[in-house]
């Protein structure tokens, strides 16, 4: 298979802009039909396969003549892959290929995992989120990646396929670096397993991009308060972070103090710890400057938000 590729040429100023038409680089296109199947060919394979599911991080990247892979595999047909469970006691279980406008309009993740649904419903346009799905987002392992914090807050756990048995990791611990995951060789993202979530829990995530809509994150917070009697605050808190280091981050300084106190005091000193746990780097989209000085003030939106709905 192969496409058309275009590449602008520099060009004198004033002078016509040369494009250059190439073709993308040949390659393979496999559908497996079962789990097994598509492990050994990823197992044998190597780093010349490469997975493909709504292809909007992979199709950019081979276009943009970043990755070569010789052979795409395809996971979308393999059996549970698009599926949505939920039961109130278990939780919720998404299939790594469930897309993004699944997730933004499911009536249970709605009603349930809130938070989850507002951030899928960022990303990008409605027409790239009918193919871009939420196993996509995690297994490109982008610090930006809208539907991470969400997932975080909600103690998400990978399912990951693997030739000698199902493995599952904590979210959190999936991350490896910009890019990087924990996946082995033949391992693949089969589903992500919510608990159910915490009664009376109210999520909110803040997203600044360099416009309104369609941009990929300069900074995202989530933010998670449910009430809990037996701390101080009558409240417990989780808080996850896009964008402001190599990986997605959690900020259990600030989650402990909100579990103190949720005065005015305790929101200002909870921003602050959001913002000194952010290890941000300069890049096009902002500085690591501008990106903690917002994180603070996003972080306290979200606290004051979440405060406002909590049913205390
Ligand atoms: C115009 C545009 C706007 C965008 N805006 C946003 C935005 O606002 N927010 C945001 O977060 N993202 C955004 N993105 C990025 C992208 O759309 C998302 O990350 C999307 O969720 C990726 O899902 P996908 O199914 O298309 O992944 P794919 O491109 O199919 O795969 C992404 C990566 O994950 C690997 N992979 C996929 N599935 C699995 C699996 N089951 N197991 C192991 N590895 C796997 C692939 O090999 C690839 O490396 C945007 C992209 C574009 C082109």
């Amino acid at each position: 298979m192969a496409g058309n590729r275009c590449r602008k040429r520099a060009t004198p100023a004033g002078a016509p802009v040369m494009v250059e038409v190439t073709f993308m680089e040949p390659f393979e296109y496999i559908k497996p039909s079962s789990p097994a199947e598509a492990s050994a060919i990823l197992a044998a394979e190597g780093s010349a396969a490469r997975i493909l599911q709504g292809g909007t991080d992979l199709i950019i990247r081979m276009r943009g003549d970043f990755i070569h892979p010789k052979i795409v595999v395809d996971l979308k047909g393999l059996p549970g892959m698009r599926d949505v469970a939920f039961n109130p006691d278990d939780g919720l279980i998404l299939g790594a290929a469930v897309t993004m406008n699944e997730v933004a309009t499911h009536p249970a993740i709605l009603a349930h995992y809130r938070m989850l649904a507002d951030a899928c419903e960022t990303v990008g346009s409605y027409q790239l989120r009918n193919r871009a799905t939420i196993g996509g987002n995690v297994c490109n392992a982008s610090p930006a990646g809208d539907s991470i914090p969400a997932l975080l807050c909600y103690d998400a756990t990978a399912v990951i396929y693997n030739p000698a048995g199902e493995r599952r990791l904590p979210l959190f611990d999936f991350f490896r670096g910009p890019g990087k995951t924990d996946l082995k060789p033949g391992e693949f993202l089969q589903a992500l397993e919510l608990p159910a979530s915490p009664a009376g829990a109210v999520g909110i995530y803040n997203k600044l991009g360099r416009t309104k809509v369609g941009d990929i994150a300069v900074i995202g917070v989530g933010v998670l308060g449910w009430p809990q009697r037996s701390n101080p605050s009558g409240s417990a808190w989780r808080i996850a972070l896009a964008s402001v280091g190599p990986t997605p981050l959690l900020a259990p300084t600030a989650e402990a103090l909100l579990a103190q106190e949720t005065d005015d005091l305790a929101v200002d000193a909870a921003a602050a710890a959001v913002m000194n746990a952010c290890r941000p780097i300069d890049d096009v989209r902002a500085s690591g400057a501008y990106r903690q000085a917002m994180v603070r003030v996003l972080a306290r939106r979200a606290i004051e938000a979440v405060l406002a709905h909590l049913p205390f």
